[in-house]
């Protein structure tokens, strides 16, 4: 196998789209066997990126794997195809290639044994390394999902009920339920045409949004009443570890969407959300409003994502390192607050 440095890389940027779709499709047309993969603890976008591609490939005859490091959410357990995927931390078998989604380094998988394979990386994130040996990089997509859709459409396969519903949760999920700011015309142009292909956005919605356990329920009573509110009320603060989990009879998927919650108060212009795990390991999420770039502080922390959504891992204890971010996460929203829109 040849190593990754020694191979053909292709760097692209929105602006190069109309030379590496054409190639991706040329590089998927002439292979058959296709490792399908996205990042460790799954999102809307991951799964259904992964999933539509999973079925464009289905109708152009290939054969098809996919594998992940962590199971899809329970509420998006029931959506077409997530009984498809596998999980596992290695993977090994002949493909002919990999497509990579969502991913802004070949680690974010959290799956080993895609390195040296030739690999299709395809990824919004700011910061992508580019390690692919076709990479399209479109920083503008809403939703990895929304080029997954040029992507079938490029290769002239029809847009099923499958494939449409995979690329509106993508989407619906990567835009927080159309609340981000990475939203273009093109978005909607997107979901109009997965709507006219039988996706019900109501239906949609109470499928991811409205389908909570009770004992969800009574984990977001339990970290909203513990949450703390800093810099007279701008940023919230959640906790939460595995004593909270056991209590609420609820495990760290249940976690997912919680961190939104807060930022429904008109004040709050950014949350971040400490995930003590059993491994020492603290997981951080950020969310935010408007201009607050809370990429840039998970950028200083190894970490990436996007402007509104963004997360990183840290070692604890919890007491030494919540100062320091918290520092951060306050001053990304003081320089936020000086482009926010008056409306
Ligand atoms: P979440 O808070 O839901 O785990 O992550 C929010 C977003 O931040 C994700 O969509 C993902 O793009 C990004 N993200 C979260 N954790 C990491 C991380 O450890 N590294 C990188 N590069 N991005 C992350
Ligand atoms: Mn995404």
């Amino acid at each position: 196998m040849m190593p990754l440095g020694t191979m053909n890389h292709t760097a692209t940027s929105s602006s190069e789209r109309t030379v590496v779709v054409p190639r991706i499709c040329d590089a998927i047309r002439s292979r058959q066997r296709f490792l399908l993969t996205s990042h460790a603890r799954p999102d809307g976008d991951s799964i259904g990126s992964q999933l539509a591609m999973a079925y464009a490939l289905d109708a152009l005859g290939k054969r098809v794997r996919l594998v992940n490091a962590d199971p899809a959410p329970d509420h998006y357990r029931e959506f077409p195809g997530v009984d498809r995927i596998e999980i596992a931390s290695a993977v090994d078998g002949d493909a002919d290639a990999v497509i990579v989604m969502e991913c802004s380094d070949l680690s974010r998988t959290g799956v080993s044994g895609f390195d040296g394979r030739f690999i299709i990386n395809i990824d919004h994130h700011a910061g992508n390394r580019m390690y692919g040996s076709l990479n399209w990089h479109d920083e503008s997509a809403a939703a990895c999902g929304e080029m997954v859709f040029d992507l079938i459409q490029a290769l002239g396969i029809p847009l099923t009920y499958e494939i449409a519903t995979h690329i509106y949760l993508a989407i619906l999920t990567d835009t927080g339920a159309f609340h981000h700011s990475n939203i273009t015309p093109r978005t909607f142009d997107i979901c109009r045409q997965t709507v006219e292909a039988g996706v019900e956005p109501a239906a949609m919605a109470r499928r991811v949004f409205d389908s909570n356990s009770f004992g969800k329920l009574k984990l977001i009573g339990a970290l909203l009443d513990s949450m703390e509110l800093v810099h007279e009320g701008r940023l919230a603060v959640l906790y939460m570890d595995d004593a909270m989990l056991a209590a609420c009879g609820c495990t760290y998927n249940d976690t997912e969407g919680v961190i939104n919650l807060p930022l429904t108060a008109r004040e709050i212009q950014a949350v971040v959300f400490f995930k003590a795990t059993s491994g020492g390991e603290i997981r951080v999420s950020l969310r935010s409003k408007y201009d607050v770039d809370v990429r840039m502080v998970a950028n200083q922390y190894g970490g990436g994502g996007h402007k509104n959504a963004s997360g990183f891992t840290v070692s604890g204890p919890l007491s030494a390192v919540r100062g320091p971010i918290i520092d951060k996460i306050v001053h990304a929203i003081d320089e936020g607050l000086q482009t926010r829109p008056s409306a």
